[in-house]
């Protein structure tokens, strides 16, 4: 029987060693999830999985999901033959190439196969010419190269293509954190970071409604939907900051805004943590990038979170460099869309680059911090994406 299939495969070296049999069940599971509302069989052989039974029509759609499953090394759209001489053989007689030149590569890991993959490639080889006398062999420069790899389950994959995954680490296999996303580039990039090494998600969003929009929040739910794509299902806490941002408004020095309500965020985001079990914070700081993100600011604002990390993937990455993530993983657009965040609401006109805690303190004091915290908490919109 000849049949399309979609042969996946995984980074074996994650898969070696004591847990490889939760990283494969958590990497089955998420590739399954990723397909879960279209119609297909799910097929493991050794060192492979492989998709069958799929509509036609759904290939592309297919393709383009097990390419953000993170764990998956590469993919490759086929065509499944059972093994057998003769079948192998009157199917590649059957191809007509346009193609001009071409290699043949053949992976044997059903070692019962009569021939080796040298001597079955060069037959191979000796067919397609016979049967396509414009077409030249050349094993470096070639313009197709056709793969045929006979796997132990007596099944045979022909493919062309060779389609690279998203790589990393299955969703699952690294805890869960906490994202905080704004509505700009670097954030959805960070939660991206690592998602890519098996970690899950929730993110945590703040609004200034009504100084922020309701496009504002709008933009942010897009966002966690497209990083969701790579992460998985992702619980998005919408927290207002108003209440809070009026009153340090209100009672603080100007110069103070940034840092007292970063400082109040991370203890939110370690408040949300302990109460969902969440492990980490994980932000899209970068050093330097902004006042608040030098590395005494960083200082200032770590210094609340006392019993968790605050993981800053790209606290070394350049700004064009995000830019690039941002544009491969399809956040940017969304990303630039031109709706305020919360930060650049009542925004000093000098900021501290470089704050004092004692000075901080100082002037935190002057406020109700845990009654503004609980009451943040306590009006946290939960959406599920
Ligand atoms: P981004 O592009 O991610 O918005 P940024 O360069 O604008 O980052 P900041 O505004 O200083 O930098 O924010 C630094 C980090 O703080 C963000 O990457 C994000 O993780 C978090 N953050 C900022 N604003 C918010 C918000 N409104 N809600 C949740 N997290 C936020
Ligand atoms: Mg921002």
């Amino acid at each position: 029987m000849i049949q399309k299939a979609i042969l996946i495969r995984y980074g074996e070296i994650f898969l070696k060693g004591k847990n490889k049999n939760y990283f494969e069940k958590m990497l089955i599971s998420n590739i399954k999830n990723a397909l879960n509302d279209l119609e297909f069989q799910f097929n493991k052989t050794s060192g492979r999985y492989y998709i069958t039974n799929y509509n036609e029509f759904d290939e592309q759609d297919i393709l383009d999901r097990l390419t953000k499953v993170f764990g998956v090394y590469s993919i490759s759209p086929c065509v499944m033959l059972d093994t057998n001489f003769d079948n192998i053989v009157d199917y590649i007689k059957s191809l007509k190439f346009t193609e001009k030149k071409f290699r043949v590569s053949v992976k044997r890991g059903d070692k019962t196969f009569k021939m080796n993959s040298s001597e079955f490639s060069a037959y191979i080889g000796g067919v397609i010419l016979k049967n396509n006398p414009n077409i030249k062999v050349d094993l470096y420069d070639y313009d197709i190269n056709v793969n045929i790899d006979i796997r132990e389950n007596q099944k045979t994959f022909i493919f062309y293509k060779n389609i690279s995954g998203a790589k990393g680490m299955p969703i699952g296999t690294s805890g869960k954190g906490l994202l905080f996303l704004s509505g700009g580039i670097d954030s959805p990039v960070a939660g991206y970071c690592m998602a890519k090494r098996g970690m899950a998600l929730d993110a945590l969003h703040f609004h200034s409604y009504p100084y922020t929009s309701l496009q504002a929040k709008e933009k942010v739910i897009e966002l966690a939907k497209q990083l969701s794509s790579y992460a998985g299902k992702i619980k998005l806490y919408v927290c207002s900051f108003t209440k809070i941002q009026e009153s340090i408004h209100k009672h603080c020095a100007e110069e103070f805004m940034i840092t007292i309500m970063r400082r109040i965020m991370m203890r939110i985001g370690e408040k949300i943590c302990e109460k969902y079990g969440l492990q980490t914070i994980i932000t899209g700081e970068s050093l330097g990038q902004v006042a608040s993100q030098t590395i005494e600011s960083i200082t200032v604002t770590n210094g609340v979170v006392n019993n968790i990390p605050v993981l800053r993937p790209l606290i070394g990455f350049d700004k064009e460099e995000i830019t690039k993530i941002a544009k491969s993983i399809n956040t940017f657009d969304t990303s630039i869309l031109p709706y305020e965040d919360c930060c650049t609401v009542f925004l000093p006109k000098h900021p501290l680059i470089k704050p004092k805690l004692d000075k901080v303190l100082k002037q935190e004091e002057k406020l109700n911090i845990d009654e503004l915290i609980t009451d943040a908490i306590n009006t946290i919109e939960i959406i599920e994406i």
